[in-house]
């Protein structure tokens, strides 16, 4: 052993983030609120971080480059369904490819202009319907966001457009709250598109109008439009609105107690929900296989006053700025949980290859050896119980002042933040383990034992991994890295994490079907099988049937 390696074993070293030009300020807080450090170019080696947040997709030679202790928060063309011309496409085909009965959540649509001929077809077959009431569309570029460039009509000589758009049957009849369009912003995660895993987020945002819903008035983009870029420029935003208050947003929590105290039974709504941001995710499955990422999606869900929910559109990089106090709430929590779902190990902090034992980082802080907390259930997770043996005060100096820095910084950005965030993980053990450093004698000796432990666990299971993990030559998945987002008590994902609920795989037949590459056909069909499950849906929908609901 070099002594370099000596010096560095006494101490913990922080998790590293690394953030590309742009990232909203709220990703750096909750990171150093969560006691990691910031990436520094200079003094550190390229691969000297443990995640890497861009609000642009990564180059391809960084996916190839990825190292087991990185993470990186955009997955290859996850494009393909962000853009609202590709998703229209792929829903399409899915439509039919499986029918459009489970595909029928998303609004027509048209990718203009190379679909005019099939549109001006279907807008002529509705007007010479008799008795059928001409839809309304709604016209939006293909690749802009926050409602630029949108327009509705009902009249093709209304319709204009200079770039690639598409045309959608606009949603007429939208659920309204004392008389307010709304939708929700459901954040979603993808901690895999290979084998697909899928978490949904149980906090959310409902976003409001901010002038009442008016088909007399389509050109009002504050009474038809539900971005908060927007309706934060209305002369109503910041006016007391009856029934919704100030601003323009509620959480998820306030939307589901509202609808219970509105005698709405919601707990379809969200079946359908997660059924619709399963099957949208299908739609584009799978991308190219890349390790260790994540994709934090937001989907913009329409509920109509049938209690319907519509897919609109799915959002890259969905918004984190904090506009408001309950942009904080919902997000500033969203985080630290996305923290938590990327499973990150002890291990992680070591940033260097454990087989070859090759270092990437050049400036050290010194860290705790694993072996005191490996246990069979949970390996390299850290446990207070053994971190509590750690006393010796002469140690404890140069590692103080290492992690000294970091802590300053994170006492500046926690003091307005100062809440309770999940305990029992990693990261918050760092903190408090920033002041707890190992004797070398004991971390030498507890290093040996966590080698014995590894050996043990990893032949103990292997069986177990067996049984779901992808094989080497599935999707050419990396096989040297065991994916991030399996527990290691069953090497299955974890049900929950915070408020991230696990919706894909759901049961042990979407599990397997995702075993040897995606098989769609099986999962849709055990879709099928639990919609129909559901049947009569129409009933159970709403305990009382409410289409227009008034305040409580
Ligand atoms: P952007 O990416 O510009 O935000 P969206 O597709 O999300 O585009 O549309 C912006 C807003 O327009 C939505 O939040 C919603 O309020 C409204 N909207 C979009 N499509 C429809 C539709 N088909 N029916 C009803 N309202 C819609």
């Amino acid at each position: 052993m070099m002594a370099d390696d000596y010096d560095t074993r006494g101490l913990l070293r922080p998790l590293v983030f690394r953030l590309h030009d742009n990232v909203p300020a709220i990703v750096r807080e909750v990171l150093l609120e969560r006691g990691w450090t910031e990436f520094d170019k200079k003094e550190q080696d390229d691969a000297d971080w443990n995640l890497y947040w861009r609000n642009s997709p990564f180059r391809m030679t960084d996916h190839h480059s990825i190292k087991p202790w990185q993470r990186l928060n955009h997955y290859p063309e996850a494009v393909r369904i962000t853009r609202k011309d590709y998703l229209a496409r792929h829903l399409k085909r899915m439509k039919g490819a499986y029918g459009s009965g489970l595909y029928e959540f998303s609004p027509v649509a048209f990718i203009m202009p190379n679909d005019y001929v099939k549109f001006i077809a279907e807008y002529s077959k509705e007007r010479q319907s008799v008795g059928r009431r001409p839809s309304y569309w709604i016209c939006k570029p293909v690749d802009l966001s926050c409602g630029r460039g949108i327009l509705i009509f009902q009249d093709i000589k209304d319709l204009v457009y200079d770039c690639t758009v598409i045309v959608q049957k606009y949603i007429s009849n939208p659920l309204l709250i004392s008389g307010y369009k709304m939708d929700l912003r459901l954040y979603v995660c993808v901690t895999s598109f290979c084998p697909l895993t899928i978490y949904t987020y149980k906090e959310g945002l409902v976003r409001f109008a901010t002038e009442k819903f008016d088909l007399g008035s389509l050109d009002n983009v504050y009474a038809h439009l539900t971005n908060t870029s927007i309706n934060k420029y209305g002369a109503s935003y910041k006016k007391y609105k009856e029934g919704i208050g100030c601003g323009c947003k509620w959480t998820f929590s306030k939307f589901r107690s509202y609808l219970r105290i509105s005698g709405v039974d919601d707990m379809v709504l969200w079946q359908k929900i997660n059924n619709i941001v399963i099957l949208t995710l299908l739609a584009v499955t799978p991308l190219p296989v890349a390790s260790n990422c994540f994709e934090l999606f937001g989907f913009d869900i329409l509920i109509d006053d049938k209690f319907k929910p519509w897919l609109l559109e799915v959002n890259y990089n969905p918004a984190l700025c904090l506009d408001c106090s309950i942009d904080d709430t919902v997000k500033r929590k969203l985080l630290h949980d996305i923290v938590e779902l990327l499973n990150y190990k002890q291990t992680d902090t070591l940033r260097q290859n454990q087989v070859a034992g090759i270092k990437a980082g050049r400036r050290r802080v010194p860290w705790s050896t694993a072996g005191e907390s490996a246990t069979e259930e949970t390996p390299g997770v850290l446990t207070c119980q053994k971190v509590a043996k750690c006393t010796s005060a002469s140690l404890v100096q140069p590692a103080l002042q290492a992690a000294r820095g970091s802590i300053r910084k994170v006492a500046v950005l926690t003091k307005k933040t100062a809440r309770a965030h999940p305990r029992n993980t990693l990261t918050s053990q760092l903190r408090e383990r920033m002041n707890m450093p190992k004797i070398p004698s004991q971390a030498k000796a507890e290093a040996k034992n966590k080698q014995l432990q590894g050996a043990r666990y990893s032949s103990h299971k292997s069986a177990q991994l067996s049984r779901w993990l992808p094989t080497p030559d599935f999707c050419n998945y990396k096989s040297t890295t065991r994916p991030y987002f399996l527990s290691d008590k069953d090497q299955r994902p974890i049900p929950r994490v915070g408020d991230f609920v696990l919706i894909f795989p759901f049961n042990e037949a979407a599990l397997q079907a995702c075993r040897g590459g995606t098989d769609t056909k099986s999962i849709i069909k055990e879709i099928n099988k639990l919609v129909s499950k559901r049947l009569p849906s129409k009933q159970q929908n709403t305990k009382k049937r409410v289409g227009y609901l008034t305040p409580v």
